[in-house]
């Protein structure tokens, strides 16, 4: 059922999401639109980004060990993710579609896409660790 406040909360979700280069999780979305949507609940958010996925306007990033993070922008692109904190970010770096290609030529699957997700960790980890003494400066 399509009221008017379904369609208001759909529109600020989806602007939210597409105005973010935070890659945010359903629930970091959800807090930043009942800032001005009051009546917004997490499982509206939820329905409504996976509906963009569906429809092919927004991505969804999958993560091994949390929950999984959205993506406005649906042009293909790398990601790199934070190790400590779990923070994604994009990498403007080339894609290699010659990968896929030959995925196809080496296997007997049909290939229909390839994840590659670089890990590390964030700048804000890193100054975290070095004020604390954690990290121990790699020798060769
Ligand atoms: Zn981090
Ligand atoms: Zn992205």
């Amino acid at each position: 059922m399509a009221t008017k406040r379904n369609t208001k909360q759909k529109k600020a979700i989806e602007e939210n999401l597409v105005a973010s280069t935070a890659h945010p999780t359903a629930e970091e979305l959800f807090m930043v639109v009942r800032e001005y949507l009051p009546s917004v609940s997490l499982g509206t958010v939820y329905r409504n980004l996976e509906e963009m996925v569906r429809n092919g306007r927004a991505q969804k990033i999958p993560s091994l060990d949390g929950p999984a993070r959205y993506d406005g922008r649906v042009m293909p692109h790398y990601h790199v993710r934070c190790v400590e904190c779990g923070k994604l970010d994009d990498l403007p770096m080339k894609m290699d579609p010659s990968m896929v290609e030959e995925a196809r030529a080496l296997s007997r699957y049909r290939i229909d896409s390839c994840v590659v997700e670089f890990r590390g960790v964030c700048e804000a980890c890193m100054q975290r660790k070095e004020g604390s003494g954690e990290v121990r400066r790699r020798t060769a």
